[in-house]
């Protein structure tokens, strides 16, 4: 894509306002979609120097890609988005910090798994990261996005997995599990439960050894280090003879399907980036296809459905989730108003804005209530989180679950 082109798309008709979720709650143009295109041309055209305003224009987008689909020229202003920000890591340089995470530790599995364990023991003293608080990066936002970040269980995933589901092995359909950072060293009970549904539903499973998919380096404007990991999951699974790649992170497969975008001018990896893409499937839509029925209890509550940006907008998978719960036996399944709103956790927002990124959830938490739910179930760790700390900050009774915990009969 020529982002001066796609800036040039944009006619500055408005439609986008109204979809925005960052200029619903801060009302300034250039939180808008239409104001972000219009600093973007007027960098890119050198009419404007890069400012603080400018910085946070392009820095505070969640990603979500709500204005792409209210556009009639469907300017891509997500990407729009993440070029500028590498433009301006390459005009003033990416904090060191970042570029080490980005580079060399996400895409690296076992450095990755040694630095988490530090991170564990680290967070059980609450109080060393608030007397950390003087270092930059480590900012007043960061500290209270804290609170979003479930406590380390003593095992990861990976530790759990030999010999897990052994019987179930021998099947003859095979599929690749591309477990996402956030199950393998958080949510090991959520992943636990995706590759039981896979091995019940007569797979067998094969799980490399493998590191972040590129996600947040791309979101953040690190192209290079997105295309690292790229690189290297694609010579982690180049030699696995499976018929898919299945993950239950809708971040992931979203990502992982875009490979083939990413590295398509790469003539080394152009053609296994296209081969893996192809055979990357959401858990949704994976479940979906092989039209699985769950053996689960009765569940005889109400609930909702919460549509990931990264699920719904990025791979047009809507209709796949609902119908696997209304396979649930007793699952009384509501539509709640603005189903596919963003939570206010894309991009890492509420990393970076808490206060921002709390104002999106309360719309949110506000329709879920309206819904009258008792369980609010989503398909991404990013929400999953979010949306968790929302039901607790707002008092709500309300439960929230992962789509293949339920599925699962978890619980
Ligand atoms: S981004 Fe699209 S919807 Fe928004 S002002 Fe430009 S053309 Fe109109
Ligand atoms: S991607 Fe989402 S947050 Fe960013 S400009 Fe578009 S609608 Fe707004």
């Amino acid at each position: 894509m020529v982002i001066k082109d796609e800036v040039a798309k944009c006619n500055r008709c408005g439609f986008c306002l109204a979809a925005c979720p960052v200029y619903q709650v801060t009302g300034i143009e250039t939180k808008a979609p239409r104001g972000r295109n219009f600093l973007a041309r007027s960098l890119l055209h050198k009419n404007f120097t890069w400012s603080e305003e400018t910085k946070e224009s392009l820095f505070q987008c969640l990603g979500c890609r709500a204005c792409v689909e209210a556009c009639f020229p469907a300017v891509e202003t997500d990407e729009v988005v993440v070029s500028m920000r590498s433009d301006y890591f390459r005009e003033f340089g990416e904090p060191w910090l970042q570029r080490y995470l980005f580079r060399r530790l996400l895409p690296d599995p076992k450095k990755l798994s040694a630095a988490v364990k530090q991170a564990s023991l680290l967070r059980r003293g609450a109080s060393l990261m608030r007397a950390l608080s003087f270092l930059p990066w480590l900012n007043r936002d960061f500290l209270r996005a804290l609170d979003l970040l479930p406590p380390l269980p003593g095992q990861s995933l990976r530790e759990q997995w030999p010999g897990l589901f052994e019987e179930k092995r021998k099947k003859e359909r095979r599929v690749a599990y591309f477990g996402g950072c956030a199950f393998n060293f958080a949510m090991p009970n959520i992943g636990l439960s995706t590759l039981g549904l896979l091995a019940t539903g007569g797979f067998r499973v094969f799980w490399p050894e493998h590191g972040c998919c590129g996600l947040p380096a791309y979101g953040h404007g690190d192209l290079e280090g997105a295309k690292i990991m790229a690189r290297k999951n694609l010579e982690t699974f180049k030699n696995l003879d499976v018929e898919a790649v299945v993950t239950e992170c809708a971040s992931c497969s979203s990502f992982l399907k875009k490979y083939s975008i990413l590295l398509s001018q790469e003539p080394g990896f152009a053609g296994l980036a296209q081969n893996f893409s192809s055979r990357v499937k959401d858990i949704s839509e994976f479940l979906f296809l092989s039209d699985l029925s769950f053996q689960r209890t009765e569940f005889g509550e109400i609930a909702t459905f919460h549509d990931p940006c990264h699920l719904n907008r990025f791979q047009k998978i809507r209709s796949q989730p609902r119908e696997l719960l209304k396979k649930v036996p007793g699952l009384n399944l509501v539509e709640m108003v603005e189903a596919d709103w963003c939570c206010g956790g894309g991009a890492g927002l509420n990393l970076s804005n808490y206060d921002l990124a709390m104002k999106i959830l309360q719309r949110k938490m506000e329709n879920v209530q309206k819904s009258k739910a008792q369980v609010l179930i989503t398909s991404c760790p990013g929400c999953y989180l979010q949306l968790k700390h929302g039901a607790k900050k707002s008092g709500m009774a309300i439960e929230v679950r992962y789509l293949t915990e339920i599925l699962a009969g978890k619980g």
